[in-house]
């Protein structure tokens, strides 16, 4: 059984087939993983429909500036739900920087405060600002709280970061890509218990689907790449990432 813990079923057009196929391969659980208010009301009614598929609810770093004060009440009704697992995807991208700095900070800490709330996880995106995210976690984990760094693609130094205060690190499509041997080193170091993967459907196919639509089925595609790396057998990565996913998420 594997689990794809960040998958953005509320893009694909055909879920339902989409999540037979992701059955088919033994991917029996799926976090479908908002963008926006109007994106997790969708992720939510998609998880509400297949029992298989939680919901993470938030808004993306890239439409943090879209987080007024409405868009947070309105996401705190979604959060009573109880097919809602985490909160997210949110974090800081300073890479398309698609909403200035002090906005993502901002919007960040908003979301810390939700996870706080609600004793949910935290879906964390970070791309080139570590150093923010690191020290805004540092300041917060004395107050419980804990989650993801989604598709994570630092080496394992900025990893070991993140788990020394208690987060786990997910890993997507990319490791099978060329020219990731950091990635990979982090992939083949971080202890099992820290371990989860994902898709990032409908981006980053794994290969052989590079450039294709990614769908949470090839999920078992990124945990045969970390057994090759980690020298272990596929079904030990498997029952591994399915634990850590389930104590994460809090379901079964
Ligand atoms: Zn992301
Ligand atoms: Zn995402």
């Amino acid at each position: 059984m594997f689990v794809d813990t960040h998958a953005h079923l509320e893009m694909l057009e055909d879920v339902e087939i989409v999540i037979e196929r992701a059955l088919a391969h033994g991917v029996s659980r799926v976090v479908a993983i908002s963008s926006n208010l109007e994106s997790s009301k969708r992720t939510l009614e998609i998880a509400r429909t297949f029992p298989q598929v939680f919901a993470a609810v938030g808004v993306h770093p890239h439409e943090a500036l879209s987080l007024d004060k409405r868009v947070m009440e309105e996401l705190e009704k979604l959060l009573e739900n109880t097919k809602v697992v985490a909160i997210g995807e949110t974090g800081l991208d300073y890479h398309y920087m698609n909403s200035p700095r002090e906005v993502q900070i901002a919007s960040f800490k908003n979301h810390i405060e939700l996870a706080k709330r609600f004793s949910l996880p935290l879906v964390i995106h970070v791309r080139d600002a570590h150093e923010d995210v690191v020290s805004i976690l540092k300041e917060q984990i004395s107050e419980g709280i804990k989650g993801v760094i989604h598709c994570f693609t630092g080496d394992y130094l900025t990893a070991d970061r993140y788990i020394d205060m208690g987060f786990y690190i997910s890993f997507s499509g990319i490791i099978t890509f060329k020219n990731t041997d950091k990635i990979r080193e982090a992939a083949r170091m971080i202890p099992p218990e820290k371990l989860l993967i994902e898709t990032d459907s409908p981006y980053l196919a794994p290969f052989p689907f590079r450039g294709k639509r990614n769908e949470p089925s090839y999920v078992v595609y990124v945990a045969e790449k970390i057994a090759e790396l980690r020298g272990e057998p596929l079904e030990k990565v498997a029952e591994e990432t399915t634990r850590n996913a389930k104590e994460l998420f809090g379901f079964y």
